[in-house]
């Protein structure tokens, strides 16, 4: 049985005060369905204090342990300021930093290293879904950007088509559930019946309380990472409770 999960991605967006919004989500965060909000790097650990029933996780994390690379954090800081999650390889860090899916693994492979659990983005731009190229990119994402000693504790993954971040616009039902069922086979494939059955597949692009239930409906959806609509409570619990 998979666990849902509703991930709220704040982006570049809150300051301390914002962190009320903490409060605001426990009684939504009681039911059966995780919660978890990655904040800016600046609040992982205040918010891992005032957290409660929520998991905190971070937005990206650098591939090395330690050195010099100025700026940048590794996942053992990450998890050191209370973090559980980090969310790797989001289009917006593939398109503004030009991540690859080579790197996206060598930072999973770090965020497991210091016990950090992965969610691992992958989606198609509209070019490549008008070109019919969608399944192709998901199979090329996932076979570079997951490590081979993928599981279901340490891995959920994302689909979150580039075209649907931000824009209010969502794919159909069945062109998620067409990506859902292609992304469960081809963790199957690759690592098992029992691993791959169990990785939570979210799906993420525009959700909103008004979108969730029918996006919840389709097959091989566990959850949701959502940016806009996690900012406030008022916009996230409805979220949850359409997961629980
Ligand atoms: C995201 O950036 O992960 C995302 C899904 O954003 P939004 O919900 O705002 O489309």
């Amino acid at each position: 049985m998979r666990r849902k999960l509703a991930a709220g991605n704040w982006k570049m967006n809150g300051v301390q005060s914002t962190l009320s919004e903490l409060d605001a989500l426990q009684d939504a965060a009681k039911g059966d369905a995780e919660v978890l909000i990655c904040p800016p790097a600046t609040l992982i650990f205040s918010a891992s204090k005032r957290a409660g029933l929520v998991a905190i996780g971070a937005q990206d994390c650098h591939s090395a342990e330690s050195g010099a690379h100025t700026g940048d954090l590794s996942a053992a800081m990450l998890r050191d300021a209370g973090a559980t999650y980090v969310i790797l390889g989001h289009s917006e860090r593939r398109a503004d930093h030009g991540e690859s899916d080579a790197l996206v693994a060598y930072k999973t492979l770090a965020a497991w290293g210091a016990g950090l659990k992965a969610i691992v983005c992958v989606g198609e731009t509209l070019e490549e879904r008008e070109a019919g190229k969608t399944l192709d990119v998901i199979g090329r994402q996932l076979a570079g950007s997951l490590p081979d000693d993928s599981t279901a504790a340490n891995l959920v993954v994302a689909y979150e088509p580039v075209w649907a971040i931000g824009t209010g616009k969502v794919p159909s039902t069945s062109q998620i559930g067409e990506v859902h069922g292609f992304i469960r086979s081809s963790l199957i494939s690759r690592f098992g019946n029992e691993i791959g059955s169990a990785v939570r597949l979210l799906y993420g692009g525009s959700v909103k309380g008004s979108n969730a239930d029918e996006i919840f409906a389709v097959d091989n959806v566990d959850g949701a990472l959502v940016g806009g609509a996690s900012l406030t409570a008022g916009d996230f619990v409805p979220i949850v409770d359409a997961l629980n």
